[in-house]
């Protein structure tokens, strides 16, 4: 089969590796749709927790090619999304709910081989049922979703909650869209680029700023001088981390959603926080909330398709990740399957 595999930092190729055979407990899964992620920029470049060679790739939808013994429910030809976390189901954070926090926490895709391939093996307990009047074009976008609706549960958006979110990229946009049914009174997304600001209006953004002069002024006028009590990085920039705190009200939850690279430090003011009254907050990846974002999905709540600006196959990956994403690019999704298939 074909597979996109990272052989050593900010180097990759199409690979030919034999199509693996599913255990006990496991599936192969003949991949429809795998979305590029800000993690496989990082997991390219080599600042992620990865090692070498892997085949990355961890936003996927597709069908059950075969089964191993223990299968349950599921057939072949059942077409599937997979939440592609592994965890122990043992340790002590799995046991009190932080199962994000496993001892021996793993990705499919980050720390196992994914889904930037023809086939993926994956444990059948973390397969997830993709409706018949969805696409898998759409249902690729559970992953990233799940990551947002883990976000949105630590946020707790509380009524008249004034939200400002830095990066309107496919993260960002998702994010907005799930907050504008909150009881928010006003949610603003920041980006560098209007065509993506366009996006994210038309997804729920009350209001849009491009990033520039005055922005600080922009965004005072607009909360008439309050700031703002939600403040979310979904960019992992690093001067916009250290610039959104100047943007938070009393009582603010500031939330460092985007990933930055480890090695990166900004400076915070303990006094403010105190004299501020802020929560800073993480949000790392699932914690059992991948369920919850294939019902939103199913039940037509969120859109994504206008996210959807590239798709590509598994030969433009390298190039993809070898270069910065364009001002305009929302999410790419590549298609593995061999032409000859269809
Ligand atoms: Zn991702
Ligand atoms: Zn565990």
């Amino acid at each position: 089969m074909r597979a996109f595999t990272i052989t050593g930092p900010n180097e990759g190729e199409v690979r030919d590796p034999p199509v693996p055979d599913p255990g006990p407990g496991e599936a192969l899964v003949r991949v429809g749709f795998v979305g590029i992620c800000g993690t496989d920029y990082h997991i390219f470049k080599g600042d992620f927790m990865s090692a070498y060679p892997l085949v990355n790739g961890h936003e996927f939808s597709g069908t059950i090619a075969s089964l191993g013994p223990g299968s349950g429910e599921w057939r072949g030809g059942d077409r599937v999304t997979v939440d592609p976390t592994l965890t122990c189901d043992r340790c002590y954070h799995c046991r009190r709910r932080q199962a994000n926090h496993c001892d021996s926490w793993g990705a499919l895709g980050d720390t196992r081989d994914g889904a930037l391939a023809e086939f993926v093996l994956v444990p059948i307990k973390n397969l997830y049922r993709v409706e018949d009047h969805e696409t898998l074009e759409e249902a690729a976008f559970t992953e990233p979703l799940a990551c947002v609706v883990w976000g949105v549960e630590r946020l707790r958006v509380m009524p008249s909650d004034r939200v400002l979110i830095f990066g309107a990229g496919p993260i960002g946009a998702l994010l907005a869209q799930m907050l504008s049914w909150s009881p928010a009174a006003d949610i603003v997304v920041v980006d560098v680029t209007e065509e993506k600001l366009r996006v994210v209006r038309q997804l729920g953004a009350r209001a849009t700023y491009v990033a520039g002069d005055d922005l600080a002024g922009r965004l005072d006028e607009r909360s008439r001088g309050r700031k703002f009590d939600v403040v979310v990085d979904c960019t992992g920039v690093t001067t916009v981390i250290q610039g959104m705190f100047a943007y938070a009200a009393p009582n603010a939850r500031i939330m460092f959603f985007g990933v930055a690279s480890p090695t990166v430090q900004v400076t915070i003011s303990p006094f403010d926080v105190y004299r501020q009254d802020w929560q800073i907050l993480g949000s790392m990846a699932i914690n059992s909330t991948f369920q919850q974002a294939r019902d939103l999905l199913a039940a037509g709540r969120i859109a994504v398709r206008p996210l959807i600006t590239q798709i590509a196959v598994l030969e433009d990956v390298a190039r993809i990740l070898g270069r910065a994403k364009t001002p305009t690019e929302l999410k790419t999704l590549v298609r593995p399957a061999s032409p000859d298939l269809g």
